[in-house]
């Protein structure tokens, strides 16, 4: 499999052209952001972490039925994953009540949800990625009706999975964020699962293991990263 052309990079990930047009190869940073590029920062193997997290949890969704973008590990940054036309749509599912969810609403960050809390934003740098509802996905024309139920039915399945799957490995799963794309016209999970993208907290010390670390610049940042994956392997 040949690298080609850079075709687009992100805040923490770069996107490249392989010789199949059917295939990406996913080259993941150090590079950290947040408050939407408002604070910068780099985690140190941050790269490296996500890509063997994100891999380790792709891997059980697709043995798990959930179709996914990923087909596999490259190297310490590097993951080979299907050609994607994403969806512009942030998925979020919370279990607990934390970060934006919490401020917005006035709800005590860490109140257990009585079921999971489903939003969609729209994917928008310029507009800082608002939260929006089904019909204003119809209105951007950002997703089918058929698409929308899709990635709903995918992303609760998801959730239960990765509630289990935490939950064994002693984090609870307070929240997280999916993207989608499409390939060959079907829906599949795409980008990647990760403490960048989920928080996660230590089931007996409620200490939390993920990217709040670094927004909230509370120390640790690459031992916690670090701990998530050790507890992957
Ligand atoms: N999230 C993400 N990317 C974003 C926004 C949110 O991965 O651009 C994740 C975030 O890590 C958390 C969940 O989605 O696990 C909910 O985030 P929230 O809406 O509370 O936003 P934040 O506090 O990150 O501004």
């Amino acid at each position: 499999m040949e690298k080609l052309d850079m075709l687009y990079e992100g805040k923490a990930k770069q996107v490249f052209k392989t010789d199949d047009e059917d295939k990406y190869i996913i080259y993941y940073k150090d590079d950290a952001t947040a408050f939407n590029g408002g604070k910068k920062g780099e985690i140190s193997q941050k790269g490296i972490i996500n890509n063997k997290v994100s891999a380790v949890i792709f891997n059980i969704l697709k043995k798990q039925g959930i179709p996914t973008h990923f087909e596999k590990l490259l190297s310490d940054r590097e993951s080979l994953v299907k050609s994607v036309e994403i969806v512009p749509l942030e998925v979020i599912v919370r279990n607990v009540a934390a970060g934006s969810m919490s401020k917005r609403l006035g709800i005590e960050e860490g109140t257990i949800l009585e079921k999971p809390v489903l939003e969609f934003c729209y994917k928008c740098d310029e507009l800082n990625d608002p939260i929006i509802n089904e019909d204003h996905i119809q209105a951007l024309k950002l997703a089918s009706e058929e698409e929308v139920h899709i990635i709903k039915a995918y992303t609760k399945k998801i959730n239960e999975i990765l509630i289990v799957f935490f939950k064994e490995r002693s984090l609870n799963l307070i929240d997280f964020k999916l993207e989608f794309g499409i390939h060959k016209g079907e829906i599949v999970l795409a980008d990647e699962i990760s403490p960048d993208t989920c928080r996660l907290w230590d089931v007996n010390t409620n200490e939390k293991m993920d990217k709040d670390r670094f927004r909230r610049d509370l120390g640790n940042i690459e031992e916690a990263y670090k701990e998530v994956l050790s507890r992957m392997e």
